[in-house]
């Protein structure tokens, strides 16, 4: 046989690139082998460089809720190219897509668009910081939030402990404001509140988990984040950089009636071109530079082409509104599937899901790492983690599904797993 041309792109890759990627989940760890390195993508496929195709369940972490290249969005981001590239200054698109989030999601009332999911963050919680002169930021255990440093933290041992830095290069006094709090523990928020009286700038949450397997949304506890943060002048901030068009067209946690502060977005609106936006009630956004104190600038936010893709994908989704349910089914369908048929071969094994996302756990990253290598040498690309989400896009066929649970099925009975 022929050598893959993937296997030698990808030592090229480890020469160049540290671990041969830009972004460490790529470099496959958790479940060892060659990374998949793709080529180019359609609908609800993806092409390696040896001409293989896969089922695509990671859809660029989320973003692609349409599939890969579909042909409105494909057909309008040429036409904007063909304008020229960025420019530095507002334009229709930036304007037009801000009003089409506004229109999804009213109390976004003025947004600022950036160019991740981590820069929203970064960029809402020092509005957070900015407008309520306070310093400290609550977030939950397993939450994922992006790359800033006084993110990475995690749990120190106890209530009067200080967070720990999740990763090297992050000075311990950075998070000198960061808390981080269980999921779901009204207890401990009531504690924290009460010890940090004035000093809590925000809460942030994740409504429905996507970064440690899928967590469906706690309602009772985001109601409970709600009134908590109210009563004592802290902002609640909610990171829907997964879930924002993802659940609903719109945003999930105004979904069910509680509207957070300052809202965060990413993945989906850019149409799979880097993006991230954050907004919120005009009164706080004001705070911003230049109408306010609070400084945020980037070359490239705004950027026409990132705008127009978001634009043609939202309006796109708009017209597959009434569809939203139908694809959770469908994903609900194979997360059930796979779930019983483990059951039925006597594995130990929980998939779950929400909307169009799940995640599949199984007892030891060893047997993760046997399934996964099955479904991939099979033609079915899944997340490389048991802690990052899969996705299902509008362009998913229920043909795609069963072949998937077939796979599964055959995963569980062979050699893979043992
Ligand atoms: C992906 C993600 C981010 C970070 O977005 P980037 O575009 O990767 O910087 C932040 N929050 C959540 C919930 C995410 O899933």
């Amino acid at each position: 046989m022929a050598k893959s041309i993937n296997k030698k792109l990808f030592n090229k890759a480890q020469q160049y690139l540290v671990g041969g990627v830009d972004s460490p989940v790529r470099a496959f760890g958790y479940v060892g082998g060659d990374p998949l390195l793709i080529r180019r993508g359609q609908g609800s496929l993806v092409f390696d460089y040896d001409q293989r195709a896969y089922i695509d369940y990671v859809l660029s972490w989320g973003a692609l809720i349409l599939g890969h290249a579909h042909p409105l969005v494909v057909r309008d981001v040429k036409q904007a190219l063909s304008h020229g590239f960025s420019f530095g200054t507002t334009n229709a698109q930036e304007i037009a897509l801000a009003k089409v989030i506004h229109d999804a999601i009213p109390a976004v009332q003025k947004l600022r668009f950036v160019n991740s999911g981590s820069e929203a963050v970064m960029g809402a919680l020092r509005l957070a910081r900015g407008f309520t002169g306070r310093n400290k930021i609550v977030k939950f255990a397993h939450s994922y939030h992006g790359h800033a440093d006084y993110l990475l933290a995690n749990a120190g041992s106890g209530l009067a402990t200080l967070s720990l830095p999740a990763s090297k290069g992050v000075p311990r006094h950075y998070l000198a404001d960061t808390i981080v709090a269980p999921l779901g523990d009204k207890t401990y928020l009531t504690r924290i509140f009460r010890k940090y009286k004035n000093a809590i700038a925000a809460v942030i949450i994740e409504p429905a988990g996507g970064n440690y397997g899928v967590i469906p949304p706690d309602l009772d506890f985001l109601r409970f984040l709600r009134k908590i943060t109210r009563r004592h002048g802290a902002l609640l901030v909610a990171d829907e950089v997964i879930t924002g068009f993802r659940i609903h067209y719109g945003s999930l946690l105004a979904s069910y009636g509680i509207t957070a502060d300052l809202l965060c977005l990413g993945k989906i609106i850019g149409g799979g071109l880097p993006v991230g936006a954050f907004g919120g009630h005009a009164s706080i956004m004001d705070h911003l530079a230049p109408v306010g104190p609070v400084y945020q600038a980037s070359t490239f936010s705004g950027n026409p082409v990132v705008m127009q893709a978001g634009l043609s994908t939202l309006t796109v989704l708009k017209r597959l509104q009434a569809r939203y349910s139908r694809l959770a089914q469908l994903t609900e369908y194979l997360a059930n599937a796979i779930d019983e048929q483990a059951r039925l071969q006597a594995i130990e094994l929980t998939a779950t899901s929400f909307g169009s996302m799940f995640s599949v756990q199984l007892k030891k990253q060893k047997q993760f790492a046997g399934f996964y290598r099955y479904l991939l040498a099979h033609g079915v690309y899944f997340a490389p983690s048991a802690f990052e989400a899969n996705f299902l896009s509008f362009a998913h066929t229920d043909h795609d599904v069963e072949k998937t649970i077939k796979l599964a099925v055959s995963a569980f009975s062979s050699s893979a797993l043992r």
